[in-house]
């Protein structure tokens, strides 16, 4: 029997492969998504950010999000102590103006779902259970086998896009080599809990980010009274402690004000999930002239200021525009540089900032921006997701980071005892 063939094959039915899914699928391309769960699944990455509301209205998918009535309206994020001393607000209807006013806090098994679906009506085929499990590039086309757990079929396509997340499944197996990295191993436990304390009314959506001295925890209220609260540490500082994550997770709950406050009536539905192997980038998005790597799956960036599924769709069709400005040709060595310059320039304006906010003096000055020469709205653009900064923005964000560095030595703003002395101090890498 003659192979299946398409003209682009995607791993991974998650935001960006959904994404990519869509824009193909809208460009006339004959487009199979390949995604190894079953919708609705599980996932971590809950809060989104108010630029990443562009592409999901370009995607045409913003209005079924907004009727589904399922996600709560994400107004701002405020930083706080976790000792409860001193906290800090971006608000975006005012620092972003009304067109990013808000974004949502999503469920991601029914946003994922939405997005699924939302490909597959545009156009897109798309497949569950099946999990690509080889790949076999050939110069002008690329074999993929996948498998549903019983059996495996293979298909032919002219490229293959993966989005197959933190499972990388394109870079593992085409053994890509990563970027070398600095940046500590990283640990996550978290799960769902109900009768968190929340903000009231204005802010009740908001994202809250509470720094300790070993980490940071995140609130992410969901529709309904559920909210999502994750610790995140180092893991070696984990494993050194020999705790479980629950005990790890409710010893930093109760020695920090703040945290026991909001916990105070948490009671949590379903078991703790823990995700680890953080901050992983690689060399190239473009391994093969036929193989886009997009989301999660060409790098992952830590999730403080919540911009994986912004970039993962913005990558998505990053990916999606390129191939279909030249569906038959693939792409030359220059273009397979340049694609992989557009996602990772995006990566590199968060990881710059999440430095920042692992840095002890620069957490003083994120919790403190100071407001001469409105250096705020230029680090309120980045937590709103802006990758695009206009040079105004650009300018004070150099100012800041200057400041950051400045406060190493000069309290510009106030210094955090919490932090001091400590192990996450700008003497160690972040
Ligand atoms: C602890 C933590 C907290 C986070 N918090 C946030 C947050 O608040 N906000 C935010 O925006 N981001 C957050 N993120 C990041 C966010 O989860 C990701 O950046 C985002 O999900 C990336 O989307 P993606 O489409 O690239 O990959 P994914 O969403 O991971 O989707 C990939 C899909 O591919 C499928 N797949 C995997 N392997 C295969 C295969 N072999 N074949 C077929 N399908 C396959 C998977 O089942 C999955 O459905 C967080 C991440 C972590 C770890």
């Amino acid at each position: 029997m003659a192979m299946e063939t398409f003209d682009v094959i995607i791993a991974g039915g998650g935001p960006g492969g959904s994404a990519a899914g869509t824009f193909l699928a809208r460009s006339g391309l004959k487009t199979l998504l390949l995604e190894k769960d079953q919708h609705p699944r599980f996932h971590i990455g809950e809060s989104l950010l108010p630029h990443g509301n562009d592409l999901l209205r370009e995607m045409g998918v913003w209005d079924k999000i907004v009727a589904s009535g399922n996600f709560l309206p994400k107004p701002g994020a405020e930083f706080w102590v976790a000792d409860g001393s001193d906290s800090t607000q971006f608000e975006f209807a005012r620092q972003l103006g009304p067109k990013y006013a808000s974004s949502f806090q999503v469920e991601r098994a029914k946003f994922d779902e939405l997005l699924f679906h939302h490909a597959a009506e545009t156009g897109c085929t798309v497949r569950q259970h099946c999990a690509v499990t080889r790949i076999d590039p050939q110069p002008d086309h690329v074999v993929v086998e996948y498998s549903n757990g019983k059996a495996t079929q293979r298909v032919r396509a002219g490229w293959l896009v993966d989005a197959s997340g933190r499972d990388a499944i394109a870079g593992r197996l085409l053994r890509v080599p990563k970027l070398p990295t600095q940046r500590s191993v990283r640990l996550a436990t978290h799960a769902h809990f109900r009768g968190v304390v929340r903000n009231c009314a204005a802010t009740a959506g908001n994202i809250t980010i509470a720094r300790l001295r070993e980490g940071w925890f995140w609130f992410i209220p969901l529709q309904g009274d559920m909210t999502s609260v994750g610790f995140v540490q180092r893991a070696a500082e984990f494993r050194a402690a020999g705790l479980s994550p629950e005990a790890s997770f409710a010893g930093a709950v109760a020695r920090n004000t703040y945290l026991a406050e909001r916990m105070r009536f948490a009671e949590r539905e379903g078991a703790f999930r823990t995700e680890g192997d953080y901050s992983y980038c690689f060399g190239s998005f473009a391994p093969h002239p036929r193989i886009l790597l997009a989301g999660d799956a060409a790098g992952f960036v830590d999730p403080i200021f919540s911009s994986g599924v912004m970039l993962a769709l913005k990558s998505g069709r990053a990916a999606a525009d390129w191939i279909a400005r030249q569906p038959d040709r693939g792409l030359s060595p220059g273009a397979q540089k340049k694609y992989t310059r557009e996602i990772k320039r995006m990566m590199d304006l968060y990881l710059r900032i999440i430095d920042t906010f692992y840095d002890k003096a620069g957490f003083e000055l994120l919790m403190n921006p100071q407001p001469i020469l409105k250096i705020p709205g230029a680090v309120a653009a980045v937590v709103g997701g802006n990758t695009d900064l206009a040079f105004r923005h650009r300018w004070r964000l150099e100012a800041f980071y200057f400041l950051a560095w400045l406060q190493r030595w000069l309290p510009v703003a106030p210094r955090i005892p919490l932090l001091a002395p400590g192990p996450q101090t700008q003497s160690s890498p972040p």
